[in-house]
């Protein structure tokens, strides 16, 4: 067996960013400089520009272009997997233990290797539409059997496509922004009229995104055996939601002001090369799709999440779901060959989201509204304080890793503490 990739900066064993990692964000330096792109290698971020100014990324598949000096990830997706792979390749060659060109040359290495703690993460990408789906069985089980009871919990179309609604990609932001208790209208069942003020049911959803590269014209649909050509990676979405908003609103058209208030993601996209290792078919479905949704080798990940819940008076976090990618009843290949097939383009940095990834058990519920089932059975945490719903002075973080042999290909986190309306 070869020996694992090492590189020279050090990487703890738990350490999310290893060499085999090499995820990819857009930082601004806090001793000032313009937000640029960047790659995480242990406690570090390595400036692209600074290798990019001496030439490493002239190469055929750059096909001329400049692309890190931006500040945001979008011209890079655009040139496609070709690129995405040469620059894996090139960075992974230069962290290696092994290559001493940045290894031993102190001034560069200063300049490019900058600590994390010295940054200010931005978000990876202009995002110009976002899509959420609703791609977990026991998700969309649980909130059927709650809304409709158990022998009508799935709508009669969620094992023939991947349902999703288009959001709101203005109010996206990246992991660290506080999150402000929405304000709405809502209706409680026995109430004769509607009512104005906060959220009183505000709620989280673990998710996953990915981002698209390269994008497909309007009018083409993309085959699915083409998908992942189109997909660059995958980062950690918080879908923050307000229930009491939701309940009221959602009928015809589905969710509106209870979801674009505000949606979460982790800084660092984390490439589908990085995930490679850790692909797994995707199991049977039955029934089978129609035939457009079926890959000649479809694949799902296994990565671990989990959501952490800390109140203003906990010393530190509680772990309250604990989930796997591979709880996702739809492939991502599945769902951009299901958004693509009636003709819809899709544009470099567009974002589409997985949906509450939850699993069978009580501990997998991505949400509150699963966990505490609409608040019958509130969660006590260890100092003994009770939740139904978040609260304010809460922080909610969602993490995620896939485990390799004594290394974690990790997705950093995305958090976010819920200030008063
Ligand atoms: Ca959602």
């Amino acid at each position: 067996m070869p020996a694992p990739q090492r590189s020279f900066v050090d990487v703890a064993p738990d350490s999310h960013f290893p060499i085999q990692n090499l995820p990819f964000g857009v930082f601004e330096p806090r001793t000032g400089g313009s937000s640029r792109v960047g790659v995480a290698i242990g406690d570090y971020v390595l400036d692209l520009c600074t290798l990019e100014d001496r030439g490493l990324f002239v190469t055929p598949e750059f096909q001329g272009h400049r692309v890190f000096g931006d500040p945001a990830l979008n011209a890079f997706l655009a040139l496609g997997r070709p690129a995405w792979r040469k620059a894996r390749e090139i960075i992974q060659y230069l962290l290696n233990a092994e290559t001493a060109a940045l290894r031993d040359d102190a001034a560069w290495r200063a300049q490019a290797l900058i600590p994390q703690a010295d940054v200010r993460m931005r978000l990876p990408a202009r995002i110009g539409d976002y899509t959420d789906f609703y791609s977990s069985y026991h998700h969309a089980n649980n909130v059927g059997t709650m809304l409709r009871g158990a022998e009508n919990a799935l709508m009669p179309n969620w094992k023939h496509l991947p349902v999703g609604y288009h959001g709101r990609a203005s109010s996206i932001v990246v992991s660290g922004a506080n999150v402000r208790r929405p304000c709405g209208q809502t209706k409680a069942a026995d109430a004769p009229a509607p009512s104005f003020g906060p959220t009183k049911s505000l709620d989280y959803e673990l998710e996953t995104a990915f981002l698209i590269g390269p994008g497909s014209a309007l009018g083409e649909r993309i085959p699915i055996d083409h998908a992942t050509d189109h997909i660059f990676g995958l980062v950690l979405m918080n879908d923050w939601s307000a229930r009491d908003v939701q309940g009221w609103e959602y009928q015809p058209l589905g969710p509106f002001l209870a979801k674009n208030f505000c949606t979460s993601i982790s800084p660092w996209v984390v490439t589908l090369e990085a995930l490679e290792p850790f692909r797994r078919p995707l199991p049977p479905q039955d029934p089978e799709p129609l035939p457009y949704l079926r890959a000649k080798r479809d694949a799902t990940y296994d990565i671990q999440l989990e959501a952490r819940l800390q109140t203003a008076k906990m010393n530190s976090p509680y772990v309250i779901t604990r989930t796997n990618f591979q709880n996702l009843y739809w492939s991502i290949a599945q769902q951009l060959a299901h958004h693509a097939v009636g003709g819809c383009n899709l544009q470099p940095g567009d974002l589409l989201a997985s949906g509450t990834i939850s699993g069978p058990t009580e501990e997998s519920r991505g949400c509150m509204l699963e966990l505490t089932w609409r608040g019958a059975n509130p969660l006590t945490l260890p100092n003994g304080e009770v939740r139904r719903w978040l609260e304010d002075g809460d922080r909610l973080t969602i993490t995620g890793w896939a485990q390799g042999e004594g290394f974690r290909v990790g997705f950093g986190e995305v958090t976010g503490r819920i200030v008063p309306a």
